[in-house]
């Protein structure tokens, strides 16, 4: 069944290292997978990277020269589905292309890795969006996640319930190969990834059916995430260990939430300061008044003093966002705009016009109009302006 090696490279059974390389690479590039589409290639090559992986190596060369393929434990076959070749085993895509063949020749003795050392699983990003309120109090939400798991039928292994994956044959579950490359300049140890696990160590005989193999499954978890009070547009929280699970007893990854936060109809934020408009009248605005405005916690009472003009920006010590890190919070400023009344009626119009004759003119828009002397005779013409404008 399993053609002899050195048939396979086309060499002589006295040939050196120098052409047992050169051979193997003259066919590598002309059976690679990632260039040759012939249905064969794949095939073709797993039997010449076979080959390759005994006779450069001295010690399975020697092996195999005195007991053929039983010396090197790849006699059974390539087609019974058991060693090289068998269910798990060899993936063009996990040997990572030529580049990584011909690196284990030209210059790439450095490059060394271990396929089935334990490996960090993915991470995951998630944004989330949140309301405006929420970001503000914080919150706990529970994050419905689809993520990869690992199957519960087999425990993650991927080999069919009752089974269990065998160690790889051609590596010894080291899952990696080693080369020794004999140079001018002394002998060099490459390292590649096995051929026939592609790097976990171990092959399976019959593939789990509720995963296929992979050993993980596709399930939607649900994740609690605490948001802390005070989270600004964003924000990137992390949670250890959220993210997939890791691959040969690797740790799992960790997930990233982005935070979004829908706008409020009234609220605007710049930082930790809140920041509102708020109507007051022009009679709250001359006389100056107490008055009531909204914070993220209920009302609170506002002073406005007399004489203050439209766009006046107050300050509300404390009553804005929370630091997410550390303490205290920021401000909220409060913006007043001066209402304007549209529709006087006569008696107002005329009060207006007997308190202020100048008003018309365009010198008293320096906002002393009136109140420049206000005396107890203005303080009884306000009264009267309070009494006919109650109620706006
Ligand atoms: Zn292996
Ligand atoms: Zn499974």
């Amino acid at each position: 069944m399993k053609r002899d090696y050195y048939e396979v490279l086309g060499v002589e059974r006295s040939a050196s290292p120098e052409e047992i390389k050169k051979a193997y690479r003259r066919l590598a590039r002309q059976y690679h997978p990632d260039v040759n589409k012939a249905p064969d290639a794949e095939e073709k090559f797993k039997e010449i990277t076979e080959a390759y992986e005994v006779l450069s190596d001295p010690e399975k060369r020697a092996a195999y020269d005195r007991f053929g393929h039983a010396g090197v434990g790849a006699d059974a076959g390539t087609g019974a589905g058991g060693g090289f070749g068998g269910f798990g085993g060899f993936d063009a895509a996990d040997f990572s292309g030529l580049e990584d063949l011909f690196d284990a020749f030209f210059g790439g003795g450095a490059r060394s890795r271990r396929a089935n050392a334990p490996r960090r699983g993915r991470d995951l990003t998630y944004t989330l969006t949140i309301d405006f309120e929420d970001a503000y109090f914080g919150k706990t939400v529970d994050l419905e996640l689809p993520k990869e798991v690992a199957c519960d039928a087999c425990g993650g292994s991927g080999a069919k319930p009752g089974t269990s994956p065998k160690p790889c044959p051609t590596c010894g579950g080291r899952g990696y190969v080693e080369h020794a490359q004999h140079t001018p300049f002394g002998r060099f140890a490459t390292r590649r990834t096995c051929p026939t696990c592609g790097g976990a160590g171990r092959v399976i005989a019959e593939a789990c059916p509720v995963c296929g193999g992979r050993g993980r499954v596709h399930r939607t978890t649900t994740v609690n995430v605490r948001v802390p009070p005070g989270i600004d547009e964003g924000t990137e929280l992390r949670l250890a260990g959220e993210g997939e699970p890791g691959t040969n007893g690797g740790p799992p990854g960790d997930l990233f939430i982005t935070f979004r936060i829908k706008p409020h109809p009234r609220f605007r934020r710049d930082g930790v300061d809140l920041y509102i408009e708020h109507p007051i009248t022009f009679v709250q605005a001359a006389l100056g008044a107490e008055i009531e405005v909204p914070t993220m916690e209920g009302r609170a009472k506002l002073k406005i003093p007399a004489g203050t003009q439209s766009h006046t920006l107050f300050r509300l010590k404390g009553k804005g966002f929370p630091h997410v890190r550390g303490h205290g919070r920021g401000d909220q400023l409060i913006r007043v705009v001066v209402r304007i009344p549209t529709n006087l009626n006569e008696q107002q119009k005329k009060l207006l016009l007997e308190a202020f004759p100048d008003a018309l003119d365009a010198h008293v828009q320096d906002g002393h109009g009136g109140s420049k002397d206000a005396s107890g005779e203005h303080e009884g013409f306000f009264d009267k302006v309070k009494r006919a404008f109650r109620g706006e």
